[in-house]
């Protein structure tokens, strides 16, 4: 894979990777943009100690274009994107309105008359990954190997994110459809930089601990080893990774793609696991957009080791989800689950699980 860093008119940075290594990436950003000046800050909640980015600039960001004024396709004659090549196979760019980046100014405070809030500025960064230059695509339908270029650019930014001064984890993730609330239709995903450990996180990893002071062993190993003898749950089995519905799903459609191998990131996956990787989530996707026969609007989220903590009680995985209970219902997330964080499902994992299964 040949990898190209250029910067775009306003100084953000731009990494173009291609398959063909004979690829060159020299076209030049054409767009009279004003440099960027991001204002993002972070204070944290004094009664849960929980980090809350305060983004007010992303308020004027691009909302739903017309698929010619897509930012996200290549640039064409007269009409330059956010990417200035004609085509590209994967690209991944610092987003326009990030909510953490570099070069915020301030420093560490508190907010004036509450020295129980501590604020400072979301260091961090926000990157946007294009999966193809074909605006109407999705990643569902990707080719095994565009899949197996992403799988090695989430490796390649995982590792980038994690030397970028601030950050602390990084997340690799996907909102698809309108009814997650996704502003460009063009298939993209994004890369998060967060300046510390996520509450999700943190939780998951005291677990961890704590069955490990108990029984000696990985709680997730023990799960996928739990969820391959029953069987009942289980979606999709290879080689190196199994996809599941978890026994208590919170979503009512819920898959964990989990590899075999404890690894705390992905970057510390093998070829072999990578090239398997590819082969099974595109599997999962085709029977998640056949559960309902309309493409699934879903989340898409990594979850990998902190960048400095927690490593070696982190096993990683990816949870793919949806708030889409019946072909044309929203599960909302309303007072148990916003007010209370406890979720309740209407369909059971069993349920679900045998759908998916019977989609092979
Ligand atoms: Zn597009």
């Amino acid at each position: 894979m040949k990898r190209t860093v250029r910067r775009l008119a306003d100084g953000r940075e731009i990494i173009y990777f291609d398959t063909d290594p004979a690829t060159v990436r020299d076209a030049e950003d054409t767009r009279d943009l004003p440099p960027q000046a991001p204002a993002s800050e972070m204070r944290r909640d004094p009664l849960t100690g929980e980090w809350v980015a305060i983004a007010a600039h992303r308020q004027t960001r691009t909302y739903k274009p017309p698929a010619e004024l897509c930012p996200l396709c290549p640039s064409g004659p007269g009409r330059p994107t956010e990417i200035p090549e004609a085509d590209y196979d994967v690209v991944v760019f610092e987003n326009q309105f990030p909510s953490f980046a570099q070069g915020i100014p301030g420093q560490e405070s508190t907010v004036e008359g509450m020295p129980m809030v501590p604020a400072a500025p979301a260091a961090g960064r926000c990157e946007v990954v294009c999966f193809t230059s074909d605006h109407n695509s999705s990643f569902g339908q990707l080719s095994p190997a565009r899949v197996r270029t992403v799988v090695d650019v989430w490796a390649d930014r995982t590792a980038g994110l994690a030397e970028t001064p601030g950050v602390e984890q990084v997340f690799c993730f996907e909102n698809r459809g309108e009814e997650i609330g996704v502003t460009l239709h063009h298939p993209h995903g994004q890369i998060y930089g967060y300046p510390f450990v996520t509450p999700r996180t943190e939780k998951m990893l005291q677990v961890a601990e704590k069955y490990l002071a108990q029984h000696g062993r990985h709680v997730q190993g023990d799960v996928l080893a739990a969820e391959r003898a029953a069987g009942t749950r289980v979606i999709v089995e290879s080689e190196h990774w199994t996809a599941y519905v978890p026994a208590a799903a919170r979503w009512p459609v819920e898959v964990h793609v989990v590899p075999h191998r404890q690894v705390p990131d992905i970057v510390a996956l093998t070829d072999a696991e990578r090239d398997d990787l590819a082969v099974t989530y595109l599997d999962v996707l085709r029977r998640l957009d056949g559960l309902y026969d309309r493409p699934l609007p879903y989340i898409a989220a990594w979850h990998q080791a902190p960048v400095r903590t927690g490593r070696e009680l982190s096993w990683l995985h990816l949870e793919v989800f949806s708030v889409l209970r019946s072909a044309d219902k929203l599960k909302y997330l309303a007072g148990s689950e916003s007010g209370m964080a406890v979720w309740i499902n209407d369909v059971t994992p069993e349920q679900l699980a045998a759908r998916l299964a019977a989609q092979g």
